[in-house]
């Protein structure tokens, strides 16, 4: 295992140099630009990495699986990461250009830095120190890197359900998210579930005069607004019927997480700035965000919104909205009940879409795999805090619904790392350290 770390300390300067190679290549899911071209990069450089690697078809963009054999009778661990990033524009108010990454007091800028080349990267060169230093593999390992995660993984679960024997393994460890606040590793295990919609009022069809045709020509956006409005009660409880009927009680053993989290209030002002006065006590901030439900408005769109002023009647008005779920809420069935809730409510005229959804998950803290992660990754260095789930919605269910197995996630990027945001960034001592504590645990497995 020092052989390994040793190795990791000796090419930090080279890991870095070829991450930004990486982080150099956008690969926008959304837009489909570059995606191709840096599936076949992400290959490269696992098989250099001593990684049978080799780029799969889904039905939409293609995916970079490999494999790395250990020894007879160790675990085999499936590692989750997605290689394609969001949007950015250097407009957007980014201080250098997104995909031209630059390091800036010991920040590493680009999109794609932290969410999520630079964490499943990091787990690469873990495995690359191994193979370099002819260290025994402590375990099988299985990667699954796609391509579509910004867009909601539209096509991984039917991949997963068609390949649960390429699949199989033991645990699966996958890196994405941040650390605390505090800079301490986080463990997670589940996420809450989405559903996001947009919901859509048709007006004439073409923007007009507001002057000339306001008050006789119906305005979309007051419709729209009515109907988002309708979704929510004065406290901000969903009123769609049946809602919070699956939400259970929060448990002991997740009671006794959150209680674990340390108080970072501070430090969780640093990350959301001055707007920090308005959000709730910790631990009040975490038990809502981890174990509640909650709707939020993305963004409404039609009409004009720039800089100044135009005087326009939309010609029609749209609003984005997620609901985020816990485990037991399916988004399917909440999708329908919304659609009736708004019928029933006199909205015929509003058109819901159905964007994404996302199961939510959920891993017993007790799991024995789940119990050797811990102690892994505390006996490295600093003891983890054991989240009971995300806020956030990533494709968890699939491992433990469609492959039946535990599964913790373990971000290596740090919690101010802007992801989606302009100037995204890795704290460059965390992506190091990130390659450490990533080899750590697969020798914790064994
Ligand atoms: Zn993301």
């Amino acid at each position: 295992m020092s052989a390994v770390i040793d190795f990791l300390r000796a090419r930090r300067k080279q890991s870095l140099a070829e991450l930004i190679e990486y982080l150099k290549m956008p690969s926008i899911s959304t837009l489909g630009i570059g995606v191709e071209e840096t599936a076949a990069h992400l290959a490269a450089l696992m098989a250099s990495a001593g990684i049978e690697a080799q780029i799969l078809p889904t039905e939409g963009i293609s995916l970079v699986y490999g494999e790395v054999k250990g020894p007879p009778d160790v675990p085999t661990l499936l590692i989750y990461g997605h290689y394609d990033v969001q949007p950015a524009d250097i407009s957007e108010g980014w201080s250098s250009e997104p995909f031209e990454p630059q390091v800036r007091d010991g920040r590493l800028y680009a999109r794609g830095s932290g969410d999520n080349k630079g964490q499943h990267f990091a787990q690469i060169k873990a495995v690359e120190a191994y193979y370099r230093t002819n260290t025994k593999m402590p375990v099988n390992l299985k990667f699954l890197i796609e391509g579509e995660e910004e867009m909601g993984s539209p096509n991984l679960r039917k991949f997963i359900q068609a390949n649960k024997e390429l699949l199989k393994a033991d645990i699966a460890c996958s890196s994405d998210g941040s650390l605390h606040p505090s800079g301490r590793p986080t463990l997670s295990l589940g996420c809450r579930g989405l559903l996001y919609i947009e919901l859509i009022s048709y007006g004439v069809g073409k923007d007009l005069h507001s002057g000339s045709y306001g008050g006789s020509v119906p305005n979309p956006f007051w419709r729209l607004m009515e109907a988002v409005q309708c979704l929510r009660d004065g406290e901000g409880r969903v009123r769609v019927p049946g809602f919070y009927e699956s939400v259970l009680p929060v448990g002991d053993a997740d009671q006794s997480a959150l209680q674990g989290i340390p108080d970072p209030a501070a430090k969780l002002r640093a990350v959301i700035g001055e707007g920090a006065d308005g959000i709730p006590d910790i631990p009040a901030f975490y038990t809502k965000t981890l174990t509640q439900p909650n709707l939020n408005i993305c963004g409404f769109q039609g009409g004009y919104s720039n800089d100044g002023m135009k005087t326009v009647l939309p010609g029609s008005a749209s609003a984005k909205l997620d609901f985020r779920l816990v485990v037991d809420q399916d988004p399917d069935k909440l999708f329908d009940d919304v659609c009736s809730f708004l019928k029933a409510e006199g909205f015929d005229d509003i058109e819901v879409r159905k964007m994404a959804t996302f199961d939510a998950s959920k891993t017993p803290a007790d799991n024995p795999y789940v119990q050797m992660v811990i102690k892994a990754v505390g006996g490295y260095g600093v003891e983890p805090v054991i989240y009971p789930n995300f806020g956030g919605s990533v494709p968890d269910s699939m491992f433990t619904r469609d492959l039946g197995i535990p599964s913790v996630w373990f971000p290596l990027a740090n919690a101010d790392s802007n992801a989606h945001a302009p100037d995204e960034n890795i704290d460059v001592e965390i992506f190091h350290r990130g390659c450490e504590v990533a080899a750590a645990l697969m020798g914790g497995l064994a």
